[in-house]
């Protein structure tokens, strides 16, 4: 069988969930390799090579974080967490172990899908994601200038601080992946105490305004309250 299609891996062990998610992926023209245990979905992952992994985390043999860190041994194939589970602390725990996102069920096929073509497009351009020549990164009408630390949006600067420019900055170089409170406070201060949260949330409030975002309005970056920030490469659907 020769064909082109994105390959999903998709591990769940809930026959309606797991048929339900390959229809919606099937019909956006995406190839599906099912699996409802840890055990063989490893099986397949070594044998397939999927482009992107859908992954449940309560299996019937294993955690699925199991999975996720076997995964994360030799590759960097996009892992998105699917999880009934709306606890934090399985999200960021999910996120600090490797997965690039996660959707929680309920949810809609819009969203799914949206994640999934972020993951893969992030991941066939990880080497120059949204990086443009000279230095910069560009997306929708944000533009960020590396070496000049300046960003740019629909044309005019937006004078950031030092520390809100590199909270910025490090959003950009994961453009598209949920990264957690303390992924952000590490790569920024280097260590955290009991106040970096709330740091970490001041400083985003001042970007958001420096920004121009009315309340409620969207933009650049979703805040997942209790988990972390993402900057989105595409619209939010
Ligand atoms: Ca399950």
């Amino acid at each position: 069988m020769t064909n082109n299609k994105y390959k999903i891996l998709l591990v769940e062990d809930d026959a309606n969930v797991r048929s339900v998610v390959s229809t919606m992926l099937e019909s956006a023209d995406y190839q599906v390799v099912p699996a409802e245990t840890c055990a063989l979905a490893k099986t397949l992952f070594a044998s397939h090579l999927p482009d992107a992994v859908i992954l449940d985390l309560g299996l019937p043999d294993m955690d699925g974080m199991e999975f996720l860190s076997f995964a994360r041994r030799d590759s960097l194939t996009p892992v998105i967490v699917l999880s009934a589970r709306s606890d934090d602390q399985d999200k960021v725990r999910a996120l600090d172990g490797g997965a690039n996102d996660y959707v929680t069920k309920p949810f809609s096929s819009a969203e799914l899908l949206a994640r999934v073509r972020t993951v893969l497009r992030n991941y066939q351009h990880r080497a120059d994601s949204g990086k443009l020549p000279g230095g910069r990164f560009h997306v929708r009408d944000l533009v960020i200038d590396y070496d000049a630390r300046q960003v740019f949006v629909r044309g005019g600067e937006v004078k950031l601080s030092q520390t809100e420019y590199n909270i910025v900055a490090l959003l950009s170089e994961h453009c598209g992946k949920m990264m957690t409170y303390s992924a952000i406070i590490k790569g920024v201060w280097g260590r955290s105490d009991e106040g970096s949260v709330k740091r970490l949330q001041v400083n985003m409030a001042n970007i958001r305004k420096k920004f121009g975002v009315k309340p409620g309005g969207s933009w650049y970056i979703t805040n997942e309250l209790g988990v972390g920030y993402r900057m989105n490469g595409e619209k939010e659907e």
